[in-house]
Parts: C-alpha cells; structure tokens; sequence
C-alpha cells in the first residue's frame, strides 16, 4: 500500500466526518484503519465484531461514496475485524483477540454440580451461532444474593422465574427490575439464568441489550433475521440486561417484535434497567406500555444492614481461595455504614483489603481499613427521585390534583404549582428538558425551561417559596 493511499484515507475519514458529523463519526469510526487498496478493493479494518456490523449496516454506502468521491476506481469497501489480520506494525496498545462466533465458554458455562463449570457445545446450527448470550459470573448466583428490606420483593420474583416450570402458567410478563447502579440488577438476572439453566426446564438466555443489537444486526447482515427469531423462539426465558442501552428506532422496533412474540407465546421474559419503564425517554410508547404490562419492581439502596450481610458473605468467600484473609466483624461493620449504598464499592472496599493483606501479610484491622478505604467513602448519594414523585408531593402540598398539573389550566393556582414541580423535576433528577415537558402533559421544552428560570429567579427574593422548596426537596429525598 502506497504513501498515496494513506493521504486518500485521510481525505476520505474527513469527508466522512464531515458528512456524519463529530459524534457519529467519533462512535464509529474513529477505529477504523485502512488495510489494503488493490483493484477498486478497499479493505478497511474495525476492532470489533459489533462495530464492524453495525458499520456495515448503517454506513456502507456512505463510506463507500466518501471513497469514490476522492479515488473514482474504487467500486468496493469491504470491512474486516481488526484481530484477524496479521499486522506489521503493531500498535502501542494491545488489540484484544476476538472471541469466536458464539463464545461458547460465555453463554454456555453451566454449573456442574461440583463447583466446576464444564462447556457447554454450542451451534445447533439455527442461528444460534448468531445469537451468543453475553457472559456470566459464576459468583452471580442466588446462593450470593443476600436478601433485605430492599430486595425482598425482587429476589422473589426471580426466584419464581427461575423455578417456574414449562408448563406452569406465567405470573407476571416481563419482569421488570429497576434501580440505580451497583443494586444488584445484573446479580439477580444471572442468578435466574444460573438457576434456570440448572435446572434444565426451560433455557434461559442472558443478553446485554448491547449484546441484543449486536446478535440482531448481524443476523440481519448475514440475511439470517428469520432463524435469529426462529432461535428466540426456541428460548423459554430471555432476559435482557442494562435496557436502557437499547436505542434507534429500527432495533427497537425488532425489540418489540421479540418481546410480543415471546410474550404472546408464553415465554418468560425478564428485563433489568436504571429507570422505570415511563422514564425510558427514547423508547416507543408502545414498547414502554407493554413492558409496565408485568411485574415491575424497584429494589432500593442497600441499607446498612444490608451492606453488613454482603460483606460478610463476600469476605468468607474470599477466605475459599486465601484462608489468611480474616476480616473482623468490626471492620465489616465499618465498611458497612461508611461505604456507600453502591454493592460495586462494597466489593471493591473488599479487595483493597484483601490486596493489602496479600501483599504486606499483615492482618486486617479497623486501622488499616479506614486508611484503605479512605477515597471510597463519599457523601450520601441522593436517592433517585421520580418526576411521578415530584407530581405526587408538590399536588398534595399544593392541595391540586396531579391532573391539574398536567393539565393546560392557566389558573394562579395552578400555575405556580406546576413551575415548582418542573422546576424541581429540573433540579432532582437528570430527566432532559423534553422529557419533563413530555411527562407534563406533553409540554414544549421551552415552557419547562420557562417555568425553572422563573422559580430560580424567585428563590432569591422570596423567602417563604425558598423554604418551601427546600421542603419539598428535602421531602422528596429522604
Ligand atoms: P447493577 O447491575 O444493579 O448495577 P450488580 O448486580 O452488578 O449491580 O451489583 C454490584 C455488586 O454488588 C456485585 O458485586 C453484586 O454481587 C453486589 N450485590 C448487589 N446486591 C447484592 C445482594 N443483595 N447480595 C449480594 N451481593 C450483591
Ligand atoms: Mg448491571
């Protein structure tokens, strides 16, 4: 490959960059290297599977045209996976090798009764090679799911989804579990995938929501989005993780395909995000109605309590694999009430220790882990508030109905009231302009934004509305 093929590849990336502008192009191109340029050939490389695909199916006209704009010999790009490819000259950071198609040691590591996990073969040659479920934790199990006040009704739930026989009658579809970050979501959906797989009654598929895109974009790549639905079919129990991920309106409606489907045919399917089904803003009416059609829960923050059980449980797992990993009941109770709610920094306060006692030999005690953790204990986190919440609250403090706040009455007493309520939905949560004028009864953005300015001009000056709001908020976030 020539000089003048790279100064050609330049000019093409700005072109491109330039006609899908600096997002798009930052996403999805940004990786993406020429290889080759023989006979109208051009042969560019990807770092990943998902990214080639996607490319593939939503720009491989655009970057084809870029380059017939600047080399009128080009009559084909073809796209390959980085990895693949033998390189000279390696880049300072490392490529991570490709897994193989279906990632059989992912999706198809099952427990096999005596603590080991044996692979499980994959490709029974319907798609589901295509497919390929996205990885699991052998830790994430029932077995390690401690359960409190804030998880009670959630662990249940899955727990029955997990048992539930083939023929059993479905209770509640989907199941919807939200809450914030590092409550146990994902825990819980690999527990029922573990425990339904065990099982052996109905198979239980654990996809990401970006795993889910990926299988169907390139199903439909390789013109196998018949036998990608066929296989879908042949799930008893399809859980999907992390929804709010799931954006564009082609896979969403795919995703709604899916979801009546297996529905309407009486399979289970469980669903895990950060927010509840009316605050998934990109996601079509549709979609979001059927999905509050089932169960949906919110598991709250882990009390302290909670937090204490976790960790205990945590560290005599630990002890399993290193026997001189001791951590006394006071050092658990500290970590329990400094560490925030957040499971993933009860864990990680836990490896620091472990990390420190492996690597000096000295025991744990209450010294050295309130050195060690030191960064990880932060202010409260604020707890999520809903816009319902705030509708909620502000009416009944206000003594109007929530209808009234939604509605388009102009009356002072309503008026005023709502401002409030937007402008603390503004203020509390991390909910778009847009999105609050929606859940307000489908208002302009520029109205909400009115209403904030308008209430931020009044605080200063007004003492009584300053205390108010503080009220509300307070209320709001205890
Ligand atoms: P999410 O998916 O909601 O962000 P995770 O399921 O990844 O959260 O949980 C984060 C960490 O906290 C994991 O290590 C998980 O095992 C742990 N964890 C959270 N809740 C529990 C629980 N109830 N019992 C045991 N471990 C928990
Ligand atoms: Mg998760």
């Amino acid at each position: 490959m020539s000089n003048g093929d790279q100064e050609i590849w330049s000019r093409v990336k700005e072109r491109l960059r330039i006609e899908v502008g600096d997002d798009v192009y930052s996403s999805w191109f940004a990786r993406m290297d020429l290889e080759a340029n023989e006979e109208g050939a051009v042969r560019l490389s990807v770092p990943t599977r998902f990214l080639k695909s996607w490319i593939q199916s939503h720009y491989a006209e655009k970057v084809l045209a870029c380059w017939q704009a600047q080399d009128d010999k080009v009559n084909r790009v073809e796209l390959i996976v980085r990895s693949a490819v033998l390189r000279s000259a390696v880049p300072a950071k490392p490529v991570k090798p490709e897994q193989p198609a279906l990632a059989a040691h992912e999706f198809g590591r099952f427990p096999n009764g005596n603590g080991g996990y044996r692979p499980v073969q994959a490709g029974d040659g319907n798609g589901h090679e295509a497919l390929g479920g996205s990885p699991l934790d052998p830790r994430l199990t029932f077995e390690g799911f401690v359960v409190g006040r804030s998880n009670t009704l959630a662990h249940a739930a899955a727990k029955q989804v997990a048992i539930a026989k083939r023929t059993d009658p479905v209770m509640f579809n989907p199941l919807y579990i939200h809450a914030g970050v590092g409550l146990g979501k994902t825990h819980l959906l690999q527990a029922i995938t573990w425990a339904g797989n065990a099982a052996g009654e109905r198979k239980v598929l654990y996809l990401t929501a970006e795993k889910f895109v990926y299988g169907f974009v390139s199903a439909i790549r390789t013109q196998t989005a018949l036998a990608f639905k066929e296989s879908l079919r042949g799930i008893g129990v399809l859980v999907i993780d992390d929804l709010q991920f799931l954006q564009g309106k082609s896979t969403q409606a795919e995703f709604c395909h899916t979801l009546n489907a297996l529905i309407d045919a009486g399979r289970q399917v469980v669903i895990a995000s950060d927010r509840p089904p009316s605050d998934l803003e990109s996601l079509d009416d549709r979609v979001r109605s059927r999905l509050a059609g089932g169960l949906v829960v919110e598991m709250g923050s882990l009390g302290e309590e909670l937090r204490f059980e976790i960790l205990k449980a945590r560290a005599l797992a630990a002890r399993a694999h290193h026997p001189s990993f001791d951590v006394p009941a006071p050092v658990l109770a500290y970590i329990a009430k400094t560490v925030t709610h957040n499971g993933r920094d009860l864990e990680g306060a836990l490896n620091r220790l472990l990390a420190h006692n492996k690597l000096t030999g000295h025991p744990v005690t209450l010294e050295m882990a309130e050195r060690e953790v030191r960064d990880l204990i932060r202010p409260q986190e604020p707890k999520r508030v809903k816009i319902e919440d705030i509708q909620r609250i502000v009416a009944r403090h206000y003594n109007v109905s929530r209808s009234d706040l939604l509605s388009s009455r102009r009356t002072a007493n309503v008026v005023r009231p709502r401002q409030v309520a937007m402008y603390l939905a503004k203020t509390l949560t991390l909910r778009s302009l847009p999105e609050i004028g929606r859940r307000f009864g489908g208002r302009d953005h520029t109205t909400v934004l009115h209403a904030v300015r308008k209430i931020e001009g009044l605080v200063g000056a007004d003492m009584a509305l300053a205390e108010e709001i503080e009220i509300l908020k307070r209320h709001l976030q205890e």
